[in-house]
């Protein structure tokens, strides 16, 4: 009969863990021994006769503990599922300069809030506002955290306990609980809302433009459609009657596209530049839906309106940091340099022909030797486009319970996330930015796979 007395104690274990003490620490590694000792002892009293765990069973029980203590949950994965900016697989991934301006101003201290040629203070703003500037020919910009933050610190500063016009048909839910009208509501602005679900006026701007309002706000719809019966004007037309009452025009682009998406086959998604061109006064918008950097929310439009936004206390609250900065500048440099297809990850996955991918999709069934290439559809995501898709095709897989297979795939390192249609898994190269992995992976699981 096994006692708790033949345990060895944790002072025992310890002569013993010299290679977890390197590897874990000595804190860490003392609970993780107490933990499994803990363990070891309620077996005992529930089962009473169960032999005594070894030193070495111990110590390998409590590795394992220390193992799932130190891994860290977020982790890369491989996206086959066809959808480009996947919220819930982290949106863009980045481009190889980004990734590089990141990392040095990350390790190194940076001119982040120094001015080089006077040796004194400077401002973080400057470094992505010159560049935003030079791209799009605005007077001033302003980079935050994220394109939430730009819209509730935008209303705030232009807007608190003043009008702000908004028609119906655009008070929407983006996702993740972002409400276009909780956030209005949030900055202090007081919603006045104009038109019908479906149907937008000119005159009904005008009418509400009869009492004193701070600003119209225009929302991109981003994750829905309206169609059939609906009516909206033309956004110059929307300026136009608000510049002559004095009131300023905002724009939530949310997905920010700088490309005409009309290139890749798909419909018109609107563009920073339209905005501008059509006079909008702010204009914001994501920098890692469309746009394809990192997290950020980007404000650019006239120097007055962007002063008083960047002296809002708010301003400070929601700044970007100095890897964002970095990041997002190097993201924007490829637009600059009009290399954006050849460098930014998800533009070059939506600029890939149907022909590349099926190149890449039938290289995939010849390495794992078995499944059939067939036509499917990649979605752009992230709130971009929705209802639309791009031709493309997949390897097909007929496997056994594809749910279960989806499963195998997500434990795999790294885990693989594809999708199933029709009872077959399908695996969609333009959203793979290794194919190595991805079929290291498959084969793997093919492999032992009942
Ligand atoms: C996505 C989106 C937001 C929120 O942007 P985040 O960068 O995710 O914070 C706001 N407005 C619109 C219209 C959007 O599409």
């Amino acid at each position: 009969m096994t006692t708790l007395r033949d345990l060895p104690s944790v002072d025992q274990l310890l002569h013993h863990a010299d290679d977890l003490l390197n590897r874990f620490g000595r804190p860490l590694t003392l609970d993780a021994l107490r933990l499994t000792l803990d363990e070891a002892r309620a077996r005992i009293k529930r089962d009473g006769e169960t032999a005594s765990p070894s030193p070495a069973s111990i110590l390998a029980s409590a590795e394992s503990h220390l193992a799932a203590w130190t891994t860290p949950s977020l982790a890369p994965v491989i996206n086959a599922t066809g959808v480009v900016l996947h919220t819930n697989l982290g949106r863009a991934p980045l481009s190889e300069s980004t990734i590089q301006a990141m990392n040095a101003v990350a390790a190194n201290y940076s001119n982040l809030e120094f001015d080089l040629g006077t040796g004194k203070r400077g401002s973080r703003l400057i470094h992505a506002e010159s560049v935003l500037q030079k791209l799009l020919g605005v007077e001033s910009a302003l980079v935050v955290n994220n394109n939430a933050s730009a819209v509730l610190l935008v209303l705030s500063a232009l807007a608190n306990k003043k009008r702000v016009v908004i028609p119906r048909s655009q008070l929407v839910e983006i996702g993740g609980g972002f409400r276009v009208p909780d956030v209005m509501k949030q900055s202090g602005a007081k919603l006045v809302e104009i038109g019908t679900t479906n149907k937008v006026r000119i005159s009904d701007y005008m009418d509400a433009l009869d009492e004193p309002t701070a600003l119209v706000m225009r929302a991109h719809r981003s994750n829905f459609k309206i169609v059939g019966f609906t009516e909206e004007p033309e956004l110059a037309k929307i300026v136009d009657v608000a510049h002559k009452e004095n009131v300023i025009v905002v724009d939530d682009l949310g997905s920010g596209a700088l490309i005409d998406t009309v290139k890749y086959g798909l419909t018109h998604e609107p563009t920073v530049q339209e905005s501008l061109a059509a006079g909008v006064d702010v204009v914001c918008f994501s920098g890692d839906k469309l746009l394809g950097g990192p997290q950020a929310g980007i404000i650019v439009g006239k120097k007055e309106l962007i002063d008083r936004i960047k002296k809002h206390p708010l301003a400070r609250a929601v700044r970007a940091d100095k890897t964002c900065l970095a990041g997002i500048t190097a993201t924007l440099m490829h637009y600059l340099k009009d290399e954006a297809e050849r460098e930014i990850p998800v533009v070059r996955m939506m600029s890939l022909t149907a022909k590349q991918v099926r190149v890449r999709a039938e290289a995939w069934r010849n390495v794992v030797g078995q499944g059939e290439v067939v036509k499917s559809e990649s979605t752009v995501g992230g709130g971009s486009l929705p209802e639309e898709s791009m031709l493309t095709f997949v390897l097909s897989l007929q496997v056994k319970s594809p749910d279960k297979f989806l499963a195998k795939l997500r434990e795999a390192n790294p885990p693989v996330i594809a999708r199933t249609e029709n009872d077959k898994v399908l695996l969609d190269p333009r959203t793979v930015l290794d194919d190595e992995s991805l079929l290291r992976v498959l084969k793997d699981v093919l492999h032992d796979y009942r």
